[in-house]
Protein backbone atom coordinates (compact mmCIF):
# COMPACT_ATOMS: atom_id res chain seq x y z
CA UNK A 1 0.00 0.00 0.00
CA UNK A 2 1.49 3.65 -0.91
CA UNK A 3 -0.50 6.18 0.85
CA UNK A 4 -0.08 10.41 0.76
CA UNK A 5 0.48 11.78 3.66
CA UNK A 6 -0.80 14.86 4.74
CA UNK A 7 0.40 18.12 3.77
CA UNK A 8 2.82 16.37 0.88
CA UNK A 9 4.93 14.78 3.43
CA UNK A 10 7.16 11.97 2.05
CA UNK A 11 6.58 9.38 5.35
CA UNK A 12 5.30 9.16 8.57
CA UNK A 13 6.97 8.08 11.74
CA UNK A 14 6.07 7.45 14.97
CA UNK A 15 7.71 5.69 18.44
CA UNK A 16 5.57 3.22 21.00
CA UNK A 17 7.55 3.56 23.59
CA UNK A 18 6.80 0.72 26.11
CA UNK A 19 7.00 1.95 29.79
CA UNK A 20 9.33 -1.31 31.40
CA UNK A 21 12.17 0.43 33.20
CA UNK A 22 11.24 3.95 32.40
CA UNK A 23 11.51 6.73 35.23
CA UNK A 24 11.88 10.82 34.94
CA UNK A 25 15.62 10.43 35.03
CA UNK A 26 16.11 7.73 32.69
CA UNK A 27 13.69 9.21 29.74
CA UNK A 28 12.83 12.98 30.17
CA UNK A 29 16.00 13.53 28.47
CA UNK A 30 14.39 11.64 25.56
CA UNK A 31 11.90 13.26 25.50
CA UNK A 32 12.84 17.04 25.76
CA UNK A 33 14.94 16.33 22.52
CA UNK A 34 11.46 14.75 20.77
CA UNK A 35 9.83 18.31 22.02
CA UNK A 36 12.56 20.31 20.66
CA UNK A 37 12.23 18.71 17.21
CA UNK A 38 8.54 18.43 17.14
CA UNK A 39 8.33 14.59 16.99
CA UNK A 40 5.26 13.80 18.64
CA UNK A 41 5.08 9.60 19.82
CA UNK A 42 3.08 7.66 21.67
CA UNK A 43 4.20 6.73 25.71
CA UNK A 44 2.86 3.75 27.45
CA UNK A 45 1.87 3.68 30.80
CA UNK A 46 1.52 1.68 34.30
CA UNK A 47 -1.27 2.90 36.86
CA UNK A 48 0.29 0.66 39.36
CA UNK A 49 4.05 -0.19 40.72
CA UNK A 50 5.49 -3.09 39.58
CA UNK A 51 4.85 -6.55 41.33
CA UNK A 52 7.43 -8.71 39.57
CA UNK A 53 10.89 -8.15 38.39
CA UNK A 54 10.48 -5.50 36.12
CA UNK A 55 11.27 -2.07 37.34
CA UNK A 56 9.52 1.42 35.78
CA UNK A 57 7.78 4.38 37.47
CA UNK A 58 3.78 4.71 37.26
CA UNK A 59 0.84 6.89 37.47
CA UNK A 60 0.80 6.51 41.63
CA UNK A 61 3.91 8.05 41.85
CA UNK A 62 3.37 12.03 41.73
CA UNK A 63 6.92 12.69 39.82
CA UNK A 64 6.19 10.69 37.46
CA UNK A 65 2.52 11.41 37.11
CA UNK A 66 3.57 14.84 36.54
CA UNK A 67 5.98 13.98 33.85
CA UNK A 68 3.10 12.37 32.44
CA UNK A 69 1.07 15.34 32.67
CA UNK A 70 3.32 17.33 30.69
CA UNK A 71 3.96 14.84 27.76
CA UNK A 72 0.14 14.78 27.48
CA UNK A 73 0.20 18.91 27.60
CA UNK A 74 2.25 18.73 25.25
CA UNK A 75 0.49 16.98 22.20
CA UNK A 76 1.98 13.20 23.37
CA UNK A 77 -0.29 10.44 23.02
CA UNK A 78 -0.51 8.55 26.61
CA UNK A 79 -0.93 4.87 26.26
CA UNK A 80 -2.12 1.61 27.88
CA UNK A 81 0.54 -0.91 28.98
CA UNK A 82 -1.77 -2.70 31.58
CA UNK A 83 -2.44 -2.10 34.91
CA UNK A 84 0.96 -2.57 35.82
CA UNK A 85 3.83 -5.53 35.78
CA UNK A 86 2.82 -8.50 37.35
CA UNK A 87 0.06 -10.27 39.05
CA UNK A 88 -3.45 -7.72 37.77
CA UNK A 89 -6.83 -9.02 38.14
CA UNK A 90 -10.18 -7.66 36.52
CA UNK A 91 -11.44 -5.39 39.42
CA UNK A 92 -7.87 -3.78 39.52
CA UNK A 93 -7.53 -3.46 35.73
CA UNK A 94 -11.03 -1.95 35.56
CA UNK A 95 -10.35 0.49 38.40
CA UNK A 96 -6.73 1.06 36.88
CA UNK A 97 -8.67 2.45 33.41
CA UNK A 98 -10.59 4.30 35.46
CA UNK A 99 -7.95 5.91 37.31
CA UNK A 100 -6.33 6.37 33.78
CA UNK A 101 -9.20 8.59 32.57
CA UNK A 102 -9.16 10.28 35.93
CA UNK A 103 -5.55 11.67 35.36
CA UNK A 104 -5.03 11.86 31.50
CA UNK A 105 -8.89 12.97 30.81
CA UNK A 106 -9.09 10.06 27.81
CA UNK A 107 -9.24 6.71 28.20
CA UNK A 108 -6.41 4.71 26.53
CA UNK A 109 -7.00 4.32 22.30
CA UNK A 110 -3.76 2.13 22.42
CA UNK A 111 -2.81 -0.87 24.39
CA UNK A 112 0.43 -2.62 24.35
CA UNK A 113 0.95 -5.90 26.20
CA UNK A 114 3.31 -6.45 28.55
CA UNK A 115 5.71 -9.50 29.15
CA UNK A 116 4.50 -11.53 31.25
CA UNK A 117 1.75 -10.52 32.80
CA UNK A 118 -1.39 -13.12 32.03
CA UNK A 119 -4.30 -10.44 31.87
CA UNK A 120 -2.65 -10.34 28.20
CA UNK A 121 -5.40 -9.97 25.64
CA UNK A 122 -4.34 -13.00 22.60
CA UNK A 123 -0.76 -12.92 23.71
CA UNK A 124 1.27 -15.83 23.82
CA UNK A 125 1.08 -18.28 21.07
CA UNK A 126 -2.09 -16.90 20.26
CA UNK A 127 -0.25 -13.94 18.81
CA UNK A 128 0.24 -16.11 15.77
CA UNK A 129 -1.87 -17.93 12.90
CA UNK A 130 -2.12 -21.62 12.54
CA UNK A 131 0.18 -23.96 12.15
CA UNK A 132 2.79 -21.01 13.45
CA UNK A 133 1.26 -20.66 16.90
CA UNK A 134 1.56 -24.42 17.70
CA UNK A 135 5.06 -24.80 16.40
CA UNK A 136 5.63 -21.42 18.74
CA UNK A 137 3.82 -23.18 21.77
CA UNK A 138 6.31 -26.73 21.22
CA UNK A 139 9.30 -24.23 21.18
CA UNK A 140 8.78 -21.86 24.25
CA UNK A 141 6.81 -23.78 26.64
CA UNK A 142 6.80 -21.88 29.87
CA UNK A 143 3.94 -23.05 30.77
CA UNK A 144 1.89 -19.38 31.06
CA UNK A 145 -1.94 -19.17 30.43
CA UNK A 146 -2.70 -15.22 29.34
CA UNK A 147 -6.14 -14.96 29.38
CA UNK A 148 -7.10 -11.30 29.29
CA UNK A 149 -9.96 -12.54 26.35
CA UNK A 150 -11.05 -15.16 28.43
CA UNK A 151 -14.23 -14.53 30.18
CA UNK A 152 -13.71 -17.83 32.53
CA UNK A 153 -10.58 -16.41 33.68
CA UNK A 154 -9.56 -14.07 36.51
CA UNK A 155 -7.92 -12.24 34.67
CA UNK A 156 -10.31 -11.19 31.75
CA UNK A 157 -10.88 -7.32 30.86
CA UNK A 158 -11.78 -8.74 27.54
CA UNK A 159 -15.02 -6.43 27.56
CA UNK A 160 -13.20 -3.53 28.69
CA UNK A 161 -10.69 -3.33 26.12
CA UNK A 162 -13.21 -3.63 23.37
CA UNK A 163 -15.04 -0.83 24.65
CA UNK A 164 -11.99 1.96 25.47
CA UNK A 165 -8.64 0.39 23.18
CA UNK A 166 -9.11 1.05 19.21
CA UNK A 167 -5.51 -0.47 18.71
CA UNK A 168 -3.72 -3.08 19.81
CA UNK A 169 0.25 -3.63 18.77
CA UNK A 170 1.28 -7.62 18.08
CA UNK A 171 3.49 -8.28 14.84
CA UNK A 172 7.56 -7.24 15.09
CA UNK A 173 9.63 -6.45 12.62
CA UNK A 174 13.02 -5.45 12.02
CA UNK A 175 12.54 -3.44 8.83
CA UNK A 176 12.30 0.32 9.41
CA UNK A 177 9.66 0.51 7.17
CA UNK A 178 6.77 -0.72 8.90
CA UNK A 179 4.05 -0.70 6.37
CA UNK A 180 6.36 -2.53 4.00
CA UNK A 181 5.95 -5.13 6.14
CA UNK A 182 2.47 -4.74 7.19
CA UNK A 183 0.73 -2.88 4.64
CA UNK A 184 -2.71 -4.04 5.93
CA UNK A 185 -2.62 -2.45 9.23
CA UNK A 186 -4.59 -0.88 10.95
CA UNK A 187 -7.34 -4.11 10.64
CA UNK A 188 -9.74 -6.65 12.45
CA UNK A 189 -8.94 -10.34 12.68
CA UNK A 190 -11.75 -12.25 12.69
CA UNK A 191 -10.49 -14.81 15.39
CA UNK A 192 -9.55 -11.93 18.00
CA UNK A 193 -12.48 -10.04 17.25
CA UNK A 194 -14.99 -10.68 20.28
CA UNK A 195 -12.55 -8.69 22.24
CA UNK A 196 -10.23 -6.77 20.62
CA UNK A 197 -10.67 -3.69 17.42
CA UNK A 198 -7.96 -3.09 15.24
CA UNK A 199 -4.49 -4.80 15.39
CA UNK A 200 -1.24 -2.90 14.11
CA UNK A 201 2.68 -3.91 13.57
CA UNK A 202 5.81 -2.50 14.33
CA UNK A 203 9.35 -2.06 14.12
CA UNK A 204 11.72 -3.19 16.25
CA UNK A 205 13.91 -0.60 18.23
CA UNK A 206 14.05 -2.72 21.29
CA UNK A 207 16.36 -0.58 23.28
CA UNK A 208 19.24 2.09 22.58
CA UNK A 209 21.24 0.36 20.15
CA UNK A 210 19.01 -1.23 18.37
CA UNK A 211 16.75 1.65 17.87
CA UNK A 212 20.40 3.33 16.87
CA UNK A 213 20.81 0.53 13.99
CA UNK A 214 16.85 0.61 13.05
CA UNK A 215 17.52 3.93 12.53
CA UNK A 216 20.49 4.69 10.79
CA UNK A 217 21.01 7.65 8.06
CA UNK A 218 20.84 4.94 5.09
CA UNK A 219 17.53 3.21 6.44
CA UNK A 220 15.78 6.58 6.86
CA UNK A 221 17.03 7.56 3.62
CA UNK A 222 15.44 4.88 2.74
CA UNK A 223 11.96 5.08 4.18
CA UNK A 224 11.64 8.15 2.42
CA UNK A 225 11.91 7.15 -0.61
CA UNK A 226 9.83 4.23 -0.21
CA UNK A 227 7.70 7.22 1.29
CA UNK A 228 6.45 4.10 4.14
CA UNK A 229 5.84 4.67 7.89
CA UNK A 230 7.53 3.60 10.38
CA UNK A 231 6.19 2.50 14.00
CA UNK A 232 9.19 2.15 16.40
CA UNK A 233 8.25 0.70 19.21
CA UNK A 234 11.00 0.65 22.02
CA UNK A 235 12.04 0.88 25.47
CA UNK A 236 13.38 4.35 26.33
CA UNK A 237 13.92 2.99 29.77
CA UNK A 238 16.97 0.69 28.08
CA UNK A 239 20.05 2.99 27.83
CA UNK A 240 18.84 6.13 25.95
CA UNK A 241 19.85 8.07 28.88
CA UNK A 242 23.52 6.67 30.78
CA UNK A 243 23.54 7.24 34.62
CA UNK A 244 24.56 11.13 34.70
CA UNK A 245 21.41 11.71 32.95
CA UNK A 246 23.29 12.50 29.44
CA UNK A 247 21.13 11.14 26.68
CA UNK A 248 22.76 8.69 24.29
CA UNK A 249 24.88 11.12 21.23
CA UNK A 250 24.10 8.56 18.70
CA UNK A 251 20.47 8.42 19.33
CA UNK A 252 20.53 11.94 19.52
CA UNK A 253 22.28 12.33 15.65
CA UNK A 254 20.30 9.69 14.02
CA UNK A 255 16.46 11.77 15.61
CA UNK A 256 18.19 14.87 14.47
CA UNK A 257 19.08 13.69 10.63
CA UNK A 258 15.26 12.57 10.90
CA UNK A 259 13.76 14.94 11.85
CA UNK A 260 15.37 17.14 9.16
CA UNK A 261 13.71 15.19 6.61
CA UNK A 262 9.92 16.14 5.24
CA UNK A 263 7.93 13.69 7.26
CA UNK A 264 4.77 13.09 9.46
CA UNK A 265 5.39 13.04 12.94
CA UNK A 266 2.59 12.14 15.00
CA UNK A 267 1.33 9.89 17.95
CA UNK A 268 0.64 6.14 16.54
CA UNK A 269 -3.54 6.41 16.97
CA UNK A 270 -3.30 9.53 15.01
CA UNK A 271 -1.33 7.84 12.53
CA UNK A 272 -3.40 4.47 12.67
CA UNK A 273 -6.67 6.77 12.41
CA UNK A 274 -5.41 8.44 9.15
CA UNK A 275 -4.27 5.20 7.56
CA UNK A 276 -7.78 3.78 8.61
CA UNK A 277 -9.57 6.45 6.63
CA UNK A 278 -7.48 6.18 3.49
CA UNK A 279 -7.68 2.50 3.86
CA UNK A 280 -9.17 0.94 0.21
CA UNK A 281 -8.92 -2.59 1.51
CA UNK A 282 -11.42 -5.09 3.34
CA UNK A 283 -10.69 -4.06 7.33
CA UNK A 284 -10.15 -7.26 8.17
CA UNK A 285 -7.06 -9.39 7.89
CA UNK A 286 -7.43 -12.41 5.24
CA UNK A 287 -6.26 -15.75 6.54
CA UNK A 288 -3.44 -15.77 4.29
CA UNK A 289 -1.70 -12.20 4.09
CA UNK A 290 -2.48 -13.56 8.09
CA UNK A 291 -0.16 -16.27 7.46
CA UNK A 292 2.30 -14.31 5.42
CA UNK A 293 3.18 -11.83 7.91
CA UNK A 294 3.27 -14.67 10.68
CA UNK A 295 5.73 -16.42 8.96
CA UNK A 296 8.15 -13.40 8.46
CA UNK A 297 7.77 -12.06 11.56
CA UNK A 298 8.00 -15.43 13.20
CA UNK A 299 11.34 -16.46 11.62
CA UNK A 300 13.09 -13.31 12.85
CA UNK A 301 11.31 -13.40 16.36
CA UNK A 302 12.50 -17.40 17.00
CA UNK A 303 15.71 -16.28 15.55
CA UNK A 304 16.06 -13.72 18.03
CA UNK A 305 14.80 -15.84 20.92
CA UNK A 306 16.73 -18.59 20.31
CA UNK A 307 20.23 -16.73 19.50
CA UNK A 308 19.53 -12.64 21.21
CA UNK A 309 17.97 -13.75 24.21
CA UNK A 310 15.29 -11.33 24.20
ZN1 LIG B 1 6.53 -4.04 28.75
Amino acid sequence: MRLTWPDNKKFAFTIVDDTDMSTVFNTKPVYDLLLNLGIRTTKTVWIYPSRDKFTGGCLSDNDYMTFILWLRDNDFEIAFHGAGSGDFKRQEIILSLEIFNQIIGYYPKLHVNHANNLDGIYWGQKRFSLPLKIIYKLLFLNGLKFSGENIDSSYFWGDICKHHVKYIRNRIYTNINTLKYDPYMPYKEVEKELYSNYWFSSSDGYDVNTFCSLMKTEDIDRLSEEGGCCIAYTHFGSGFVDEYGKLSQKFKENIEYLSSKNAWFAPASEILDYMLENKGSDEYLSALNSFKMDAIWFVERVYRKLFMKE
